[in-house]
């Protein structure tokens, strides 16, 4: 079992067992490897002792989240913390051991990650709270660790991963778990306009949240499906040779099967009756340029009678997300009706990677020169998607520098406050309530004891010691940074 830990090549010396297989790092050039393989290594070392609740090596859950993250196309730094994402929480490795090993970019995206666990297990451990309250933390956390979307792309595979190995845990903690990723981390794929990822994590959590309405429709769209599928590669087929003929100079025609939560969707929110699903198994088209998705439309169209109203240019009118294609829906071979989608190798790059793809790794191991455009594009998108939450104060206010000028800390309830830079556990004390700052005697900040002028960075989890006494202290005017604490303070010693 531990051999693999000896082969930093992973499958190239021939010897991983199943599950702890690497080789999908052959993307990457030699010295790139060589990184890599060294935070492989490191993690199966420091989680050797480990083993999922299926029994499985602990390395299994690290192979499978950085695999995903390589199948994005992600830069090394985030493979490698793909590797390491669980080492500050489970392991004896610090944040110094990583930085000092792999750099200060990968200790960086560990710690963002551990962070939202340890906010997560927080806000889940909390019995006083609502769902709606529940769910808004979590939401605002991720706002707060918005500042590298890369974390967030982790975070994602990382839920992936859980939700595919679910099987062994309670099924209170199975619905927990389906209800966030449907309500939460779902959303945020598709805001991402990562398509592929947001549908494999609603499927997943669709049987777990609604058993019955999942195997209903399980049992209606089994055979209609297969036939479908075998329709659709013959019809492929006819579609590829008219192309053929028209010198349209096509890359690939796909087909592609409906995620089944979203044809539930479809027929239970829109009503739809299952015959009346166009899109159940649809036919992908991909060609070089944006004249030849527009020729395709017009090929398509001379063979094929579309249905009125169902032509759909997202090229000249992308979705929010950025999504971009032409969508027609068509009467095809032997008249049976079948949507149509068409799009260049970079939409469709875009509709499966999204944000990702920002990231994607380049030779020279360059990031993307507008990649800091993208952040900022990404805080945007992230901003709107913020704009659903209910109660919430508004984010309306933000600047631009906004990430400059203000920090998220939480509680150990997993509840948000937002802080000025350099705010002190003083000035979160009188923002959580007057008394709970009058009584201030100390602070812990990631369970480790601070002063209390200790400047709080964004992400933190802080715990307010009270002491018996209510009572501030006149020094403490010259160490708050908040006008509220300042405020409270002088009002205390004006009485
Ligand atoms: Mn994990």
């Amino acid at each position: 079992m531990q051999e693999y830990q000896k082969d930093p090549q992973g499958s190239q010396g021939g010897k991983s067992s199943e599950g702890v297989d690497i080789s999908f790092i052959s993307r990457y050039p030699e010295a790139d490897r060589l990184f890599i393989s060294r935070a492989f290594e490191l993690a199966s070392q420091a989680h050797a002792q480990q083993k999922r609740l299926s029994g499985e090596p602990y390395a299994t859950h690290l192979v499978a989240v950085a695999r995903y993250l390589a199948e994005l196309g992600l830069d090394p730094q985030t493979i490698a913390a793909g590797f390491l994402h669980d080492t500050l929480e489970d392991t004896t490795l610090t944040a110094a051991d990583l930085e000092k090993e792999f750099g200060s970019e990968v200790a960086f995206l560990v710690q963002g990650v551990t962070k939202i666990k340890t906010i997560e297990h927080a806000v889940s451990g909390s019995t006083t709270r609502s769902r709606e309250e529940h769910l808004n933390s979590i939401k605002k956390m991720f706002f707060a660790m918005a500042e590298d979307v890369r974390v967030i792309l982790i975070k994602l595979m990382d839920r992936l991963h859980n939700l595919q190995t679910i099987a062994p845990l309670s099924p209170e903690n199975q619905r927990r778990i389906a209800s966030e990723t449907m309500e939460i981390y779902a959303p945020i794929a598709s805001r991402l306009s990562l398509g592929s990822i947001r549908g494999q994590l609603e499927d997943l959590s669709f049987p777990i949240l609604y058993p019955t309405e999942y195997s209903w429709l399980k049992g209606k769209i089994k055979e209609r499906f297969a036939d479908r599928l075998r329709y659709v590669e013959k019809a492929k087929k006819a579609v590829l040779k008219h192309l053929g003929e028209s010198n349209i100079p096509v890359i690939e025609v796909q087909s592609r099967a409906k995620h089944l939560y979203s044809l539930y969707q479809k027929m239970v929110r829109d009503n739809v009756d299952l015959d009346k699903v166009y899109d159940l198994v649809a036919i992908r088209i991909i060609v070089p340029d944006i004249k030849s998705c527009y020729e395709t439309l017009g090929i398509i169209h001379q063979f094929y009678v579309p249905l009125a109203g169902r032509i759909k240019d997202y090229i000249a009118m992308p979705k929010p997300n950025g999504y971009q294609s032409l969508h027609t829906t068509v009467f095809c071979e032997k008249g049976k009706i079948v949507e149509i989608q068409i799009r260049t190798p970079e939409m469709h790059r875009h509709a499966e990677l999204g944000i990702a793809s920002h990231w994607a790794y380049t030779e020279g191991g360059k990031r993307n020169t507008h990649a800091d455009h993208k952040e900022l594009e990404w805080i945007n998108q992230l901003k709107e998607f913020l704009k659903d939450v209910k109660n919430s104060e508004s984010f309306e206010a933000l600047k631009p520098d906004f990430f400059k000028t203000r920090i998220f800390v939480f509680t150990p309830k997993g509840d948000v406050e937002d802080l000025p830079e350099g705010a002190t556990p003083i000035d979160l004390a009188y923002a959580i309530h007057t008394n709970l700052g009058h009584s201030l005697r100390g602070a812990k900040v990631n369970g480790k004891m601070v002063s209390i002028d200790y400047p709080l960075r964004n992400g933190d989890v802080v715990e307010i010691i009270k002491g018996k006494e209510i009572k501030p202290s006149r020094d403490w005017l010259g160490i708050v940074k908040t006008n509220e604490a300042r405020r409270r303070i002088k009002s205390w010693f004006n009485q």
